[in-house]
């Protein structure tokens, strides 16, 4: 197959105008947001309905070509890249917001509908409801991505990640057949196939429909803006809370190093002794949120903290949160590219393994600044560095396996929320046997036994005989 082939048969399907072959066109789709890149890109395809999904994929399968979906392309973990040829299957086109149905607490949209998109639709209408998966890329990112890659968020601590939210999918299986899994009705008889294809990152099928759940807004909101002189501090106030009964909506962790980042970027004026911060959100009953408000406040004060803000309006709430929100942005002031780690430890581990990541840092020569999702045990550390010196390439993805084997010791997990993509395959053998991995590879098999759907991802390379 070459590229004016592979041109011609998907026009045949889509049009013309909806498939991209130019060299330069393949060459930008085979990047995402991490530090990968793809290669021997055939074609980018722009499907706009599940039947021109299911004859892309026929066509693909009747010619042995790969294929890989993608939303917008923003994970940071590869899997949305061509890492052996073959085409992308762009869903942006399928864009759509299907149906709003409150009374049973569900909306149902194409897999292209961006995650802020849908919330602003809800918010618009003023329903009172929202679809609550907040992924730090839900400006951009597509639910379908969302789906693939079960993307947690900010308020995963009190209303989970996203395959708590998704209660069906129509699903283009390899082959070509359109199926639905799950649907409005809670108790499906069977086994749970909406659960098996959310955080299947697009290796099971490709996404053209999704039933989500949408939640009431909470009556009331606050944040709080908490400093600490440590991490430790910062860590131990965030048990403590949870241990009080207290569930926040969100626990966000800054350490020093982010914060003195996000300060330049734009002057929050954190004071010099700050050593970490806590964005603290809680939500619930009016009644309820001033005892709520103060007892926070009386747990960070029993951990020494330096100050407390409570924003009590959206505004002020807003601006508490810019400083979480401008983290990414703000780390490109520190170098061209940023890898960020994306490991998992048990909620009262995160100081020990922020201490062992900065440990590391120091090891390695590295600046590495820290954002945890910290009421999860979620962390992200930044590496700040520049891909075009394979060295130093070479030393941070070597320095973040290095976190990820001290998540892994420390009882947690290689991935919070990313995914493993192409970026963590070999990873992988750090949390699961053989055997464990060869149930999961029987799963693929069983649905793509040519291993044609965005092939040879998130197994370790050592396992395809034919990855080079
Ligand atoms: C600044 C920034 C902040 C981020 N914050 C978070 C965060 O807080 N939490 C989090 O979880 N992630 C986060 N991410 C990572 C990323 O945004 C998520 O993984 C997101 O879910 C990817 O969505 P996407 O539309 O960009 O998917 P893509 O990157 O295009 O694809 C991701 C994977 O999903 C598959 N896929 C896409 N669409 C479909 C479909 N319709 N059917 C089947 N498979 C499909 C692809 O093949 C690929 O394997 C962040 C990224 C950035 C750049």
């Amino acid at each position: 197959m070459d590229v004016e082939q592979a041109r011609q048969g998907l026009a045949a399907i889509v049009g013309e105008e909806h498939v991209l072959t130019s060299r330069a066109e393949r060459a930008v789709y085979c990047y995402d947001a991490s530090v990968f890149r793809g290669r021997d890109l055939l074609a980018v395809v722009f499907p706009e309905t599940a039947t021109q999904v299911s004859q892309i994929v026929r066509w693909c399968h009747q010619h042995r070509v790969p294929y890989i979906a993608r939303g917008t392309g923003t994970a940071i973990s590869g899997g949305a890249i061509p890492t052996h040829g073959g085409i992308v299957i762009e869903l942006a086109r399928m864009n759509r917001v299907l149906e709003i149905d409150l009374d049973n607490q569900a909306a149902v949209v194409e897999p292209g509908v961006i995650n802020q998109d849908l919330k602003e639709l809800l918010a618009a209408h003023g329903y009172g409801y929202t679809y609550v998966p907040d992924p730090g890329s839900q400006v951009v990112s597509t639910i379908g991505g969302n789906v693939a890659t079960n993307a947690g968020g900010m308020h995963c601590l009190k209303y989970g990640i996203t395959s708590n939210h998704i209660l069906g999918l129509e699903v283009v299986l390899p082959g070509g057949d359109i199926v639905e899994v799950g649907g409005k009705v809670v108790d499906q008889p069977g086994a749970d196939l909406t659960g098996l294809l959310v955080g299947s990152e697009g290796t099971l099928g490709i996404v053209t429909k999704i039933v989500v759940r949408l939640l009431r807004l909470p009556e009331a909101v606050v944040t709080q803006l908490a400093l600490f002189k440590s991490v430790e501090d910062a860590a131990s106030a965030v048990s403590a809370i949870i241990a009080a009964g207290i569930l926040p909506a969100a626990l966000e962790l800054l350490d020093r190093a982010i914060m003195r980042v996000i300060d330049q970027a734009i002057h929050v004026g954190y004071p010099e002794q700050a050593g970490a911060a806590l964005i603290i959100e809680l939500d619930g009953l009016r009644d309820d949120m001033p005892r709520t408000v103060d007892r926070v406040a009386e747990i960070c004060k029993a951990h020494d903290v330096i100050s407390i803000e409570t924003a009590q309006d959206a505004e002020a709430s807003a601006r508490l949160w810019l400083s979480r929100r401008a983290a990414f942005g703000a780390m490109a002031r520190l170098a061209p590219h940023c890898y960020i780690v994306d490991g998992c430890v048990p909620r009262t581990k995160l100081p020990e393994a922020l201490r062992q990541v900065i440990a590391i840092g120091k090891r390695y020569g590295l600046s590495i600044v820290n954002l945890a999702h910290a009421g999860d045990g979620n962390l992200h550390p930044g590496i700040p560095f520049n891909k075009f010196r394979p060295e130093e390439t070479a030393k941070v993805l070597q320095a973040g396996r290095e976190i990820l084997e001290v998540c892994v010791a420390l009882g947690g997990s290689i991935t919070g929320e990313h995914g493993v993509g192409i970026e963590k395959q070999n990873e992988m053998l750090l949390m699961f046997s053989a055997t464990d991995l060869e149930v999961m590879r029987r799963l693929k098999r069983a649905h793509d036994p040519e291993d044609l759907c965005n092939p040879k991802k998130i197994f370790p390379l050592s396992l395809f005989s034919d990855a080079a």
